[in-house]
């Protein structure tokens, strides 16, 4: 089995070569106008948080993806910090949230003060299980003198979080059901999601506010940077002015009406978004050439499968995962590591899915509901090399 996956690995990825690794997902300039756009900010000293650079990007965002706003900021952990706080999230407040992802996304609720609270996935998309949150609230919230709260705990349940994973769309209709059933402000973080839709819908458009992130290894990169999407006026207004340290406008004096951020986005950095951004339709592009190159190398191996595309979604396939099939978990588990350490030794950085938030001894104590399905799951993946330079003639 570790023999048939290796072999469909360097179908895709070309020969392996262990003194020139393959990365999971890298950045790639070549084709764009990053120097001239870069040049540009050097040229007339506009480097900071402020500049045409940074208002471009925004428009561009909101092009690209139908939203109304678009506010640009220094990276995706800070825009979830900044989307959950305006959507009224405060210490002591619970946010309910899936167990796989990225630290970031319990961080940015852990950075406010607030707590993590555990809801199972779903198989298919990998996303929330919009069951499950519907079962945990009818499990533990109660509502007391108009607030939702944890019976459990007695803190407020302030937010829905749910995760477009490896930019599969997550279940959001029937999500946002749920929100608007019990009342709760909805937030997607789309950080993996940027070129993803469902139902003609972009991530981070079916709630209140999505955001995204532009790191180093995400689909377009600004080397570091972030960004929330809302069609909401005063939410986005609200968020721009939070970001600025919350100065309100003058020609010469300083004043603040609220404790704000220095959260905006460097203008060199979004003149590199600007850049990326003009490229994203050949991005995506690669990416699904890729994916489908993927499932025609695996579609005759044993016991694994890719994670498909999920139904009426076009995702922008960010990461191609291989899932172990086998019957038992650990079994898969088991196969996952042998192949692990056989691509890593041939210079294929292969890489695990993250470790399941509740089993990082910092949310260890999080509430959680019943987790078997992200439990299950979270042994089987597999992350395999999906930067679109992969393709043949990429940057020629
Ligand atoms: C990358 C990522 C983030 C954080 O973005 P940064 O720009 O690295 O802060 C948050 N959530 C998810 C799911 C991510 O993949």
């Amino acid at each position: 089995m570790t023999d048939a996956i290796l072999q469909a690995l360097r179908q895709v990825c070309g020969p392996a070569d262990p003194a020139q690794p393959v990365a999971l997902h890298e950045p790639d300039f070549r084709g764009t106008e990053a120097w001239a756009y870069v040049r540009d900010c050097l040229d007339t000293g506009w480097v900071s948080t402020a500049g045409r650079w940074v208002s471009r990007f925004e428009q561009e965002l909101c092009t690209a993806t139908g939203a109304a706003h678009a506010v640009a900021v220094s990276n995706g952990t800070v825009a979830l910090r900044l989307a959950l706080h305006l959507l009224g999230v405060r210490a002591g407040d619970e946010v309910l949230l899936p167990p796989l992802s990225f630290v970031a996304t319990a961080n940015a609720v852990a950075h406010l003060g607030a707590v993590p609270h555990f809801v199972d996935v779903e198989p298919g998309t990998l996303g929330l299980d919009p069951r499950a949150v519907q079962q945990r609230l009818e499990a533990v919230a109660e509502r007391r003198e108009g607030v939702l709260r944890n019976r459990d705990t007695g803190r407020r349940i302030a937010a829905l979080l749910p995760v477009h994973v490896f930019g599969h769309p997550a279940a959001m209709p029937e999500l946002l059901a749920v929100a608007q059933a019990w009342g709760l402000p909805l937030l997607e973080d789309a950080a993996e999601a940027l070129g993803s839709w469902r139902d003609g819908t972009h991530c981070g458009l079916f709630g209140a506010m999505g955001t995204l992130s532009f790191n180093g290894n995400k689909l377009i990169t600004t080397g570091g940077g972030g960004a929330l999407l809302t069609n909401n006026p005063e939410l986005a207004q609200r968020a721009r002015h939070l970001s600025t340290t919350a100065k309100l406008p003058h020609p010469w004096a300083f004043e603040h009406d609220a404790v704000g951020w220095n959260d905006r986005l460097p203008n060199l950095n979004a003149a590199l978004g600007v850049a990326q951004l003009e490229d994203l339709p050949r991005r995506l592009e690669a990416k699904r050439q890729l994916a489908e190159r993927y499932a025609a190398a695996f579609a005759g191996v044993a016991g694994v499968e890719l994670v498909a595309e999920p139904p009426d979604c076009r995702s922008n396939h960010w990461l191609v995962s291989l899932r172990f099939t086998a019957p038992d978990p650990t079994e898969a588990e088991a196969q996952r590591l042998v192949v692990l350490e056989a691509a890593h030794a041939e210079g294929l950085l292969l890489r695990p899915v993250w470790t399941l938030l509740h089993q990082l001894p910092i949310y260890a104590q999080a509430p959680r509901g019943p987790l078997p399905v992200a439990e299950d799951q979270a042994p089987r993946l597999l992350n395999l090399p999906s930067s679109p330079q992969l393709l043949e003639g990429w940057g020629a």
